[in-house]
């Protein structure tokens, strides 16, 4: 064994810190890389050389030590002139170490770099990837940002009132009233968020001031000491709501307009053109045969014609009385006006030797005398548009979501698809007069009707085989038709 100060002990001294050291750059985590600058002719550092490197080298950097062993550094990566060859170059030729953090484009890696000097004018890095911890502070970095890029206000606030954090969209959108110098204003948003502190259960409400609204939403996060609070500006859509709402209320008044004219109309016509048609049909009872055949004609023509003009009048007084009568919705089986129906209709019944059935039906909440109507006019449509067989009519409901839908199928002459809307418009008919009678206001009224309850009708049909008619009343209980205070 060598003893201290004996001969050979520096020897055996430098074995062992050479060892020490080599231990230590063999275990280390961190990647080292011992490097020789390669200098020009004018002296100058253009390069450098990986002269050793310790096993973390290849973990840290993914090169294996066959490849790196040796290698210029520009060549190894492949990069012109050699990474940070200045920051090297310096600490090798001036001594003085030096550290950095850096990404490292040719690996795609973050590096933490500390380079030293070594003798002669040589240099050592040691250097650690920090790439995923890099990588975790961008994320976290990302999402601190979070709040701060929700176009909505975000507040934090204090129990004692104090703003804690405010995103640019609340400085932005909320105005001076909702809050100012980092306090809140408004008594109203004030009195919201001691009530969710004092009853820790969170809250959303509306607040209005001049022409803005906001809905808020105070969030309650139980132990902490401040709430969040979240804004969202409604101005616009309450905006678009009054606007709608303003529209909706013009239409209904000029729907009532119309309706009016309509009733105005067709009951203040009903009176002269009564007159009309008494005279021309006293005319024609005095001086039937005792003018010339062309006078007749045209005395036939005008009785025709007025009769024609009192039963469209008629018909359209009718249509513009629906919904007048301030019948009141009520609660009642649809078998009801289905038999009610039937009944006004059992002469036309008995003379077509129709076969009418139905399926229990269900209770509706409806106006029953303009459900009654309806069935009327579709069974009687059904009863007059029939084929070579006599009449087969089919009455059935079913429950589809929140309507019931009741159809009326008969196996009459059917309909060509290209009308299905066309028939449901007022005086519109697919026939002429001396084919099938009839104005063509039936199933205008079946519409209005169904439409006053918040339903839909419609047809489907095949021609020659027979027609189905459907109508659909929600199964909720609908709001009160108003009362009509006009005149029948
Ligand atoms: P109208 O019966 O007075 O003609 P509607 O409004 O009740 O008036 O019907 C309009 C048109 O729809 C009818 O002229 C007819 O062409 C067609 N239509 C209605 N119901 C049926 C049906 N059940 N079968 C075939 N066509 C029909």
């Amino acid at each position: 064994m060598t003893q201290p100060g004996a001969p050979g002990h520096e020897t055996a001294f430098t074995n062992y810190s050479t060892q020490l050291f080599r231990s230590l750059f063999e275990n280390m985590t961190e990647g080292v890389a011992l490097h020789t600058l390669i200098f020009n002719e004018a002296g100058v550092p253009v390069d450098y050389r990986i002269i050793d490197i310790n096993p973390a080298f290849e973990q840290q950097t993914g090169i294996s030590q066959k490849i790196a062993a040796g290698a210029v550094a520009s060549s190894l990566y492949g990069v012109s002139p050699a990474p940070y060859l200045q920051e090297y170059s310096q600490v090798a030729l001036t001594g003085q170490p030096y550290r950095f953090q850096t990404y490292f484009p040719p690996l795609d890696r973050h590096y933490d770099i500390s380079v030293v000097s070594l003798p002669e004018q040589g240099f050592a890095t040691i250097f650690l990837d920090i790439t995923s911890r890099v990588r975790n502070e961008e994320k976290l970095s990302a999402l601190a940002k979070f709040p701060s890029e929700n176009p909505n206000p975000v507040m934090r606030v204090s129990n004692s009132g104090e703003l804690i954090y405010a995103n640019q969209a609340a400085y932005k959108k909320f105005p001076k009233w909702l809050f100012k110098a980092d306090k809140l204003v408004s008594q109203d948003l004030q009195e919201n968020v001691a009530r969710v502190f004092e009853e820790q259960v969170s809250r959303e409400v509306e607040i209005t001031t001049d022409d803005q609204t906001f809905i808020i939403d105070i969030t309650c996060l139980p132990g902490e000491n401040y709430v969040n609070i979240y804004g969202r500006d409604i101005t616009g859509k309450k905006k678009a709501e009054s606007e709608l709402r303003k529209q909706k209320e013009e239409l209904l008044r000029s729907n009532a307009d119309l309706e009016q004219f309509a009733y105005v109309a067709s009951h203040d016509l009903q009176e002269p053109l009564r007159m009309v048609t008494s005279y021309v049909q006293l005319l024609e009872r005095r001086y039937k045969g005792k003018l010339d055949p062309t006078a007749d004609e045209f005395i036939h023509f005008a009785v025709d014609g007025a009769t024609r003009m009192s039963l469209l009048i008629n018909d359209l007084l009718d249509f513009s009385r629906v919904g007048r009568r301030g019948g009141k919705f009520s609660l009642f089986n649809a078998e009801e006006p289905l038999k009610r129906a039937l009944y006004n209709l059992r002469t036309v019944i008995a003379e077509s030797s129709a076969e009418i059935t139905y399926d229990p039906l269900p209770d509706v909440f409806a106006g029953a005398t303009e459900i009654s109507q309806v069935f009327q006019n579709l069974i009687s449509n059904a009863l007059k548009f029939h084929g070579i067989q006599p009449p087969k009519i089919h009455i059935s409901a079913r429950r589809r979501l929140e309507d019931w839908v009741f159809a009326v199928q008969d196996n009459g002459i059917g309909i060509d698809p290209q009308f299905y809307d066309r028939i449901f418009i007022i005086f519109q008919r697919l026939h002429k007069r001396n084919e099938y009678p009839g104005t063509g206001i039936g199933l205008a009224i079946c519409k209005k009707i169904i439409n006053m309850h918040g339903g839909k009708i419609w047809v489907e049909s095949k021609p020659a085989e027979g027609s189905t008619f459907f109508f659909s009343i929600p199964d909720t209980i609908p709001s009160q038709p108003a009362e009509s205070d006009q005149p029948e």
